[in-house]
């Protein structure tokens, strides 16, 4: 199964697509972590988007495209994949259908609110990346991941000013692709306001598995 998840930033879909993956054992390709690990690694891709990540705009369409067509191109993704975070440009959605068919696009139905509420408390382990929450998700021992004793840290584009710079891109360039999608009657809304057993659960309906 080829799965888009489309939704704004702190909606879940890097929590659901972690559970997701048990599911339907296929790769969850997120292009912000692929991002994030070019950082981390300071290779020329990361010295290049630490500075447009970190202001919360988008990294430029052709660099990001380019990624995620030789990432589609490799062996473990050719019977299914879950997209995170991509496309997020009505662009990157005209390119992804060049060289891609997804089966289903997961639109994250979530209110403004909660989103706020999710990202102001997101914390995300600097080693393996999985994700935290101050108050919903919280690891064990504060500042240490659980699943690998990584440093347990605060991105730094869920920062106040990141934040609301992000929502509004969101707003105006990647909302766009609910219409695009719908028309194309790709389109699944899942309720994501629930705790994760609820999304998860509700996911499941969604797609009949
Ligand atoms: P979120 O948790 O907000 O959904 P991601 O981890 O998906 O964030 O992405 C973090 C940042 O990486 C984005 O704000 C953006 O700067 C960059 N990024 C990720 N995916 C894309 C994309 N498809 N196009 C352009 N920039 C991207
Ligand atoms: P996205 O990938 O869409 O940006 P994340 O999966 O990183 O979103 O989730 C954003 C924050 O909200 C994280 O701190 C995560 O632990 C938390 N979170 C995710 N899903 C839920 C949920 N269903 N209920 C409460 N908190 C959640
Ligand atoms: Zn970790």
């Amino acid at each position: 199964m080829k799965l888009i998840f489309l939704g704004p930033p702190g909606a879940g879909k890097g929590t659901l697509a972690a559970r997701a993956v048990d599911l339907i054992t296929v790769p969850h390709i997120s292009t912000g972590a692929i991002f994030r690990s070019a950082i981390a690694a300071k290779s020329p891709l990361g010295l290049t988007v630490k500075a447009i990540i970190d202001s919360g705009k988008l990294v430029d369409d052709e660099a990001t495209v380019k990624l995620v067509r030789e990432r589609l191109a490799q062996q473990d993704v050719q019977k299914g994949y879950i997209l995170d975070g991509f496309p997020r440009t009505i662009a990157q959605a005209e390119a992804l259908a060049g060289f891609s068919k997804a089966d289903k696009v997961v639109n994250f139905d979530i209110p403004d609110t909660a989103v706020l509420e999710r990202l102001s408390g997101r914390r995300v382990c600097r080693q393996c990346g999985i994700n935290y929450h101050i108050i919903f998700n919280k690891p064990q021992k504060e500042y240490v991941c659980d699943a690998c004793g990584g440093e347990v840290y605060v991105r730094d584009d869920d920062r106040e000013e990141a934040v609301r710079k992000r929502l509004e891109v969101y707003r105006e360039q990647t909302a766009p692709l609910i219409d695009f999608y719908r028309r194309q009657g790709l389109l699944v809304d899942v309720d994501a306001q629930p705790g994760t057993e609820g999304v998860v659960s509700n996911f499941k309906k969604a797609l009949g598995i």
